[in-house]
């Protein structure tokens, strides 16, 4: 299947149409034993019996429309259906719903949090053909939130820096990630991250994939990066623990749904 962006729909739509409803940071879903679907409504969620915030036009998949919505944080949801988080419906949702999803959650809380102008106060207006809303007062326009954030995979030779961040359970390591500052490039970003957090310093900075992470509204840009210098000294505000880990020697990590996972494994794959 494949995902067609728009803000508005250029023709009615139609038939069936996808909806991406949530409640707080949960979404509407019908869990089956391995598969999980969303509602795929004609006659939209008030004929479903739910009594929407605001809704979003996001797009078409497969010439389907979809709609994000958000509803009030104490709804009953339909006769078996659940509220979940995003994190429990990957693999579940199938994989061009999981990733309307993820943009329907950004979409919803930007729209939620963007009502009133944040330079003068003023109710916002939607924008008919941009994904934005703009005050008619002073002329503010407030596109959605994306907050960019590195996450880097160094190497020593044979092995990976993994490291435990404070707010980590007990045993679970990771690669490290940070954001980025104003006025930083990505690569500037990486060496400053893995600098300030464990002490070395990285060179050969190459770019390895890009993941939207909607928690609440990041995009996650993965590097890779070899040991350069320097003994790792980690900062205790920050991390509890960080060393250097060999293929088959590795601690808890990240499950698959995180490109940190896909960095990981990208470090292990390249031994075999
Ligand atoms: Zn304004």
């Amino acid at each position: 299947m494949s995902f067609l962006p728009a803000v508005a729909p250029r023709r009615e739509p139609g038939g069936p149409a996808w909806w991406l409803a949530f409640s707080g940071e949960r979404l509407l879903a019908r869990l089956a034993p391995s598969s999980a679907t969303v509602p795929l409504l004609t006659d939209g969620l008030e004929a479903f019996g739910l009594h929407p915030v605001r809704t979003q036009f996001l797009g078409w998949l497969d010439q389907r429309p979809c709609f994000s919505a958000e509803l009030p944080d104490d709804t009953v949801p339909p006769e078996g259906w659940t509220f979940q988080g995003l994190r429990r419906l990957f693999g579940v949702l199938e994989d061009d719903l999981y990733s309307v999803a993820v943009r329907a959650k950004q979409i919803v809380f930007w729209d939620r949090t963007h009502q009133y102008c944040g330079q003068c106060g003023i109710s916002t207006l939607s924008m008919e053909d941009e994904r934005a809303r703009t005050c008619p007062s002073c002329g503010l326009a407030s596109f959605p939130r994306l907050s960019p954030a590195v996450i880097v995979a160094v190497t020593r030779g044979d092995e990976l820096l993994l490291a435990r961040a404070q707010r980590f359970p007990q045993g679970f390591y990771s690669v490290l990630a940070g954001y980025v500052e104003p006025g930083e490039t990505l690569e500037e970003c990486v060496a400053r991250e893995v600098r300030e957090e464990v002490g070395i310093e990285v060179r050969n900075i190459r770019y390895f994939g890009s993941q939207s992470w909607p928690f609440p509204h990041s995009l996650m840009v993965a590097f890779t990066a070899e040991h350069a210098g320097g003994d790792i000294r980690p900062d205790p505000t920050e991390i509890a623990d960080a060393g250097w880990f060999k293929r088959d020697g590795l601690p808890w990590i990240p499950e698959k749904i995180s490109i940190a996972r896909r960095l990981i494994d990208w470090f292990v794959e390249a031994g075999e």
